[in-house]
């Protein structure tokens, strides 16, 4: 190397390091700014709420009262991003932030002309100044040119896109050319027209007056020189320019959609995102709301004014239609009350969990018999829905007629608390509330639910008895977070024996000519107040209540008459024609034979036998309890015990003994039951059987009665059918002898009274009643 090219060299290192030091100065210059001032936060953007597939239900303004959308490029016509990138930084994919060539132009049109004029800001700067608004200064240019290069450094150029279009200003509160394009389109910003789109171009200049609901002279000015001038620069074919020169542009301002209402509130109430993806399903909401609104225009001469549907896919249990009223928008009908949340009284429709409880702790099976007759539950009294009693009836028959009774004694059966607790399992929030004050009403109705708890309890019987939460985003779709609360085998017999139709719930199917198989059970809450039907298949899972908002009820407000119709239309309408799938029966579930009149399994003097289901390792296997042999003599007129049977002159004949209740009722009613005969008089063996059951009146009972009126109380006592007498004591007393079952009154003479019934062989009840006179 020679001395000359030694020097060079070390000029060079000179000049270089001199260099390095501004770009290592300037480097670190920049980080401490960073540091000192870091990126303003990205505004808050509306909510928006949209379908499964993306399409916007409803949105919400801003705290500043904007209407902001969070744009993202793939929601947007690429026309529309192609017009405004073109129009103002078309080397915007190129640069760092900032275009070094259009400053020097822009500071050299300044000094030229004197004054300032505008046209070298990139999109990123106007972003910076977007995110900080300052007034037009030197310096704050120069801030400008910082920011932007903060911003290019902190987000991809798609990014910092997705953000200019989001905060772009249209006139008003609208800003960016999402919520531009809904407001003076009425449509989302992928479905534009290019002269739409060369529009929302051209307003950002002078949102002021570039008002597209005004006087659009201005703005197709504007449009048509930007038309020609992409003709120019050749970003857009001619043809389709042609076109956009001839669109007409009418004034307009549109209301950003409101669909689905109350969906809609809920989701933006209970998720924080700014756009959340649902699971409604818009086809099947709007064809939910206006069976709804027709079902309440239908009935509304009867007292009835609203009504409110959920609907579920049993798919994944997620939302695809909620309806909470008839008309959101009517006040006379309170329509913004929400009727999927309201809580009411469910009437009838706890009915099938509880069956479920009890074919699951195997005390029930669908053919055992129950008995639908007057029964006092320490004072209370229910009665059924038509006023009847059934007598001996299944199970399945009690649950597809809803009878009460039953319900009401299987509820005390099975624990009150013990179901309770379930039903808190099963996510009753009200029920849960009201624990302590519950009582054996409650399956009748005597507590609080709301119509989304009702019909999520009766989607885990359409899901093998898994309790799934709702699910209402499409985000939460893949969790499984479900817990088994009836076994697969209990849910397929309830979906069985609630989708028969022999029953006195059920639409008028002339009207119907695919309607796809499915289980429903109604329910009526006490007064007529509220109408509820409740559905399930393989595939759907609906809820519908119909009533007053304000409380009243209706005599026509009843499951049977105001909400069977819509739920029949609703699956009519969203499941029509569907395949004829049916739920599986469970490996756990096996068909036994069963005595016909009890449903317990049959003895060798069991007549007729049934088919009845058992799930394994569940249900019980009690032997038949009313087919009793009886030692009588040939003409079957005294009965005999082991102790008095004579040497011969006997036969066995089997009698259907039921419990003395039933057997009092049934002989009351006319029913024809052969009762074994009176036993031997002669006979001196104690039995060893239980004694007479006194009916009425019940242990602890308070009576009120008025003073010196002639109110008399009731004494009926039951026995098994081989007592001939009852004995009546009052106060120790003896007062009469009855026949058992025969019912006798008794004007009360003490504020308290102790009541003795002793049959035949000295077995006896006693009971304390007392009286208060008012
Ligand atoms: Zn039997
Ligand atoms: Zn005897």
């Amino acid at each position: 190397m020679t001395i000359e090219k030694k020097i060079m060299h070390f000029d060079l290192i000179i000049k270089y390091s001199g260099t390095a030091k501004i770009v290592f100065t300037m480097l670190l210059l920049f980080i401490l700014m960073d540091l000192l001032f870091p990126i303003p936060e990205l505004k808050q953007y509306s909510k928006e709420i949209l379908t499964r597939d993306g399409t916007l239900l409803s949105a919400y303004l801003t705290e500043d009262d904007k209407w902001r959308f969070k744009t993202e490029l793939e929601e947007i016509s690429p026309e529309l991003i192609k017009a405004i990138v073109e129009k103002e930084d078309s080397w915007f994919y190129w640069h760092f932030g900032v275009n070094p060539i259009s400053i020097v132009r822009a500071l050299y049109k300044n000094l030229i002309s004197g004054k300032r004029v505008s046209g070298a800001s990139t999109i990123t700067m106007q972003v910076a100044r977007m995110l900080e608004p300052k007034d037009r200064t030197y310096i704050n240019k120069f801030v400008e040119v910082f920011r932007a290069i903060q911003i290019e450094i902190s987000y991809s150029k798609n990014e910092i896109l997705e953000i200019y279009l989001s905060l772009l200003p249209f006139g008003g509160n609208i800003e960016g050319v999402k919520s531009a394009s809904y407001i003076y389109f009425n449509r989302p910003p992928d479905k534009l027209s290019l002269a739409q789109s060369i529009i929302l171009a051209v307003i950002p200049n002078d949102p002021n007056s570039l008002r597209l609901d005004r006087i659009n002279d201005e703005i197709i000015k504007e449009r048509n020189y930007w038309i020609k001038k992409f003709r120019d620069e050749n970003v857009f074919s001619s043809n389709e320019l042609d076109d956009a020169l001839e669109e007409p542009v009418e004034p307009n301002r549109f209301d950003i959609p409101t669909l689905a209402p109350h969906f809609s509130y809920r989701v933006k109430e209970n998720f924080n995102e700014s756009k959340i993806k649902t699971t409604l399903d818009l086809s099947i909401q709007q064809t939910a709301e206006y069976l709804l609104s027709r079902q309440v225009k239908a009935v509304f001469y009867k007292g009835i004014t609203n009504g409110a549907v959920l609907v579920i896919d049993n798919k994944n249990s997620s939302v695809v239609a909620y309806c909470g009223s008839a008309d959101f928008y009517d006040d006379g009908s309170f329509g913004q009350v929400n009727g999927i949340t309201a809580i009411r009284s469910p009437g009838s429709t706890l009915k099938p969990a509880l069956y479920a409880y009890a074919f699951d702790n195997g005390t029930l099976t669908p053919q055992m018999k129950l008995a639908d007759i007057p029964t006092d539950f320490n004072g209370y009294q229910p009665e059924n829905y038509d006023l009847k009693f059934y007598g001996n009836i299944s199970t399945e028959f009690a649950l597809v007629n809803s009878l009460n009774i039953p319900a009401v004694s299987l509820l005390r059966s099975s624990g009150l608390n013990n179901f309770t607790n379930f039903l808190e399992e099963c996510g009753f929030n009200e029920i849960h509330k009201q624990k302590d004050k519950l009582g054996l009403s409650l399956i009748l109705g005597g507590c609080g639910s709301t119509l989304e708890e009702l019909t999520r309890l009766y989607s885990a019987f359409a899901s093998k008895g898994r309790l799934d939460r709702l699910v209402y985003r499409v985000n939460d779709l893949e969790k499984e977070e479900g817990v088994e609360v009836f076994s697969s085998a209990s849910s397929f017999l309830i979906g069985e024996i609630l989708s028969r139709i022999n029953r006195s719930d059920i639409a008028d199917l002339t009207n119907y000519s695919k309607l796809p198989k499915f289980a429903w059970k109604t329910g009526t809450s006490y007064g007529k107040r509220d109408a509820w039907a409740i559905g399930f298949n393989p595939n759907y899972t609906i809820g519908v209540w119909m009533g007053n908002f304000n409380g009243r009820g209706s005599p026509h407000l009843s499951g049977a008459e105001a909400a069977i119709p819509l739920l029949f239309d609703l699956f009519n309408a969203i499941d029509y024609d569907a395949d004829e799938k049916w739920f599986d029966i469970p490996s756990e579930l096996y068909r036994r034979k069963v005595c016909s009149e009890s449903g317990l399994l049959p003895t060798r003097y069991c007549n007729n036998v049934i088919d009845d289901f058992a799930i394994k390792d569940r249900s019980h296997n009690k032997s038949c309890n009313i087919h009793n042999p009886v030692y009588v003599n040939l003409d079957e007129t005294i009965q005999y015990c082991t102790e008095c049977l004579p040497r011969d002159d006997y036969k066995k004949v089997v009698y259907s003994i039921y419990q003395p209740e039933l057997t009092v009722w049934l002989s009351e009613n006319n029913y024809n039951i052969t009762l074994p005969p009176p036993h031997n008089h002669n006979c001196t063996a104690m039995f060893s059987e239980e004694g007479p059951r006194i009916l009425s009146p019940t242990e602890d009972y308070e009576y009120f009665v008025e003073e010196n009126s002639k109110q008399e109380i009731v004494l009926l006592a039951a026995s098994n059918g081989k007592v001939n007498t009852h004995y009546w004591f009052v106060n120790d007393q003896y007062y009469t002898k009855t026949k058992p079952g025969t019912k006798i009154f008794l004007k009360p003479e003490t504020e308290e009274l102790k009541i003795t019934c002793l049959d035949d062989k000295g077995r006896g009840e006693i009971v304390r009643v007392r009286v208060k006179y008012y």
